[in-house]
């Protein structure tokens, strides 16, 4: 038996003033994107801003549904936008941030696992990994250089091997 020990890191800022002036203005981003989280039934709404290296931002929210699968979580609302549309412009950061009057928010917002899975995804499809910051209006910032610092067992298909025919 070989026992394993998997370090992850991350940045933590203590308010939004401590970053520097580029992540501001995507946490800024994220903001904006708000206004079209659709969620009438967890009144919990996220936010999501992906910047491009052309400088571009995309935008994605919270998409909720009375049929309660059907609904996506902003982060994946973006990325899918991303890997649909503008796939040759590679993401270097994604903010994510969120809203609600019914709880109060303690730490920042951290993404599902299934969104870790597609923004891993999208870091192997560009060869880059990607930024992320967590945003919790009027309280601490988290930021990571990559999904596996997130999700360490993430799922790639190169852990398999094709049998020999
Ligand atoms: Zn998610």
């Amino acid at each position: 038996m070989i026992s394993h020990e998997i370090k992850i890191a991350f940045e933590e800022y203590h308010t939004f003033e401590e970053l520097n002036d580029t992540d501001k203005a995507l946490c800024l981003e994220a903001e904006k994107a708000l206004a079209g989280s659709h969620s009438p039934y967890s009144n919990f709404s996220v936010g999501a801003a992906l910047r491009l290296k052309s400088g571009r931002i995309i935008y994605g929210s919270n998409q909720e549904n009375a049929a309660y699968p059907s609904g996506l979580c902003a982060e994946r609302v973006a990325l899918f936008t991303w890997g649909a549309n503008f796939a040759n412009d590679p993401i270097e950061a994604m903010a994510v941030t969120a809203h609600t009057d019914k709880f109060t928010i303690n730490k920042p917002i951290t993404p599902c696992g299934s969104c870790l899975q597609v923004l891993a995804e999208y870091e192997k499809k560009q060869a880059a990994s990607i930024r992320t910051l967590l945003y919790c209006r009027n309280g601490a910032v988290w930021a990571t250089q990559g999904a596996d610092s997130f999700l360490p067992f993430m799922f790639f298909e190169d852990r398999l091997a094709a049998v020999p025919v």
